[in-house]
């Protein structure tokens, strides 16, 4: 009743029985344990824990049943458990994909979808993300050091995975101000001191910068990946519905939990008056290239107490760097201007997230005022910290500020840990999934640039 991979199966005849210690239950369990994909009448899986967990479950009577007409690896007890999801951003789509993953019958309930309306939503943060997997401006009890890791530990799979817009790609932060003998540069991937690089860094002409460090880092491709969550996430079964949420709905769905991922719209929504909206400006200039460029920036110019950041899309180069701290009151934004300002396709920005890029980018792209469209954002910042904890039958998933990509997955996790036992593995499987669903878009990974 087990077979493991296709090109040698080893096929074990007979019952599993009812209990966890018969013979074929534990010749399962040691195939999966040594890396084997075991198949069962509904479950493939190479996790001796799932293959164990699933058995047990056919034992005791209960169907499980692919979804949709496909295999689900981790489909368990659980499949009567329901969901209202209020947020089309990147933590409800990808909180969403991760319970229907593990068998929860989900629904997204969102004023906007991320890439999916069309037009430029400010308060719909994920549409302006840039969007590396580097956590900033976010408060959690977790050292940030720690938090880069499981960061970029928990966007390997996605990495890893053809298929999937999520590339590796060589990143300088830069200052050309010495930063003391207190500067360390941080545990990201290959990171090193620039004073041990021997390639060439970028730079304003005629400066020199002093300080800083080169690293690997993933970026996320998000208007291919927000749109390919979404698919991935009715494909397993969720459903999305386009409409505002009342406060005083809240208490009325008739799911098992409510989950809020509505970002900045928990300030109204559940009266959370810590919530800030920190304004980001994105510049896109067109780039004609089969590719994204090789390297990305962030760099702190001398005389600038902030830095200008610049990454590759597949058809643009984005500028940004702008943080301004607000609120959005009556629809309209209250909060501080830029300091040195310019006006560019309408829009006041400040001056250096213009002028520095232009200057560090002059070798590789040439461009005029007129070329750059200019959008803004608000990162759903919280002063008390990232919220992810249950409250009643409400569990909370928002506040991720400018780092909201760089944790989808472990807050999606964490948020879906309140409702259900989360598989190790469970990364992993959603990759697999998302790769097999894009192969056809062609997108793969030969597009895309690895690190130099
Ligand atoms: C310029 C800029 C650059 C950024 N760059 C990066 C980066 O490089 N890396 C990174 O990790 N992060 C980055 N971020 C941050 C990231 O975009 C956010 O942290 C993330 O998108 C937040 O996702 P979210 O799903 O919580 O919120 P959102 O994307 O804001 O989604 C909230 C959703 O809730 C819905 N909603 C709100 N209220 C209601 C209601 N009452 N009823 C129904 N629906 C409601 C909205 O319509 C929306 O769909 C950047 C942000 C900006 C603005």
């Amino acid at each position: 009743m087990a077979a493991a991979d296709d090109e040698d199966p080893v096929v074990v005849r007979g019952s599993h029985g009812t209990g966890r210690s018969t013979a074929a239950l534990r010749a399962c369990c040691t195939l999966a344990a040594r890396g084997h994909s075991v198949r069962l009448p509904y479950v493939e899986s190479s996790s001796a824990e799932f293959v164990e967990r699933s058995l047990a479950t056919i034992a005791e009577g209960e169907h499980i049943r692919p979804r949709n007409g496909q295999v689900n690896p981790t489909v368990n007890a659980r499949m009567t458990t329901e969901c209202t999801i209020i947020g089309g951003g990147i933590q409800g789509v990808s909180t969403g994909l991760l319970l229907e993953h593990v068998g929860v019958d989900t629904q997204l309930v969102s004023e906007d979808f991320a890439y999916l309306n069309g037009e430029d939503v400010p308060t719909v943060a994920s549409n302006y993300a840039s969007a590396s997997i580097y956590p900033v401006a976010v408060e959690t009890d977790i050292a940030d050091d720690e938090l880069i890791r499981q960061c970029e530990e928990s966007f390997l799979p996605f990495y890893e995975t053809a298929g999937i817009p999520v590339r590796k790609q060589t990143h300088y932060y830069l200052y050309e101000q010495s930063q003391g003998e207190d500067f360390t540069v941080p545990p990201r991937m290959d990171a090193q001191h620039i004073s041990s690089y021997r390639k060439p860094i970028p730079s304003r002409s005629g400066e020199t910068v002093s300080d800083g460090y080169v690293c690997s880092e993933y970026m996320v491709e998000m208007p291919e990946y927000m749109p390919l969550l979404f698919e991935a996430y009715t494909q397993a079964g969720g459903t999305m519905t386009r409409r505002s949420v009342s406060q005083a709905e809240i208490g009325g769905f008739s799911t098992d939990y409510l989950i809020n991922c509505s970002g900045y719209g928990s300030r109204t929504l559940f009266d959370d008056s810590s919530m800030r909206a920190i304004k980001g400006h994105i510049l896109e200039v067109p780039h004609d290239s089969d590719r994204p460029l090789e390297f990305s920036y962030t760099y702190t110019p001398r005389e600038y107490s902030h830095y200008a950041y610049m990454y590759p899309r597949k058809e643009t180069i984005v500028f940004d760097g702008s943080y301004l701290a607000g609120d959005i009151v009556d629809g309209d934004w209250e909060g501080e201007s830029p300091t040195n300002p310019v006006t560019v396709d309408g829009v006041e920005i400040p001056e250096r997230l213009l002028t520095v890029n232009r200057d560090v980018m002059r070798n590789h792209l040439q461009f005029s005022d007129d070329d750059v469209a200019v959008k803004y954002g608000y990162r759903p910042y919280r002063e008390d910290g990232l919220r992810v904890e249950k409250s009643g039958d409400i569990i909370h998933n928002y506040g991720h500020g400018g780092a909201g990509v760089s944790l989808s997955w472990l807050s999606a996790k964490w948020a879906s840990e309140y409702v259900t036992e989360i598989p190790r593995q469970v990364l992993g499987q959603i990759a697999s999934r998302l790769g097999q669903l894009n192969r056809t878009q062609g997108w793969s990974h030969a597009d895309a640039l690895s690190s130099s």
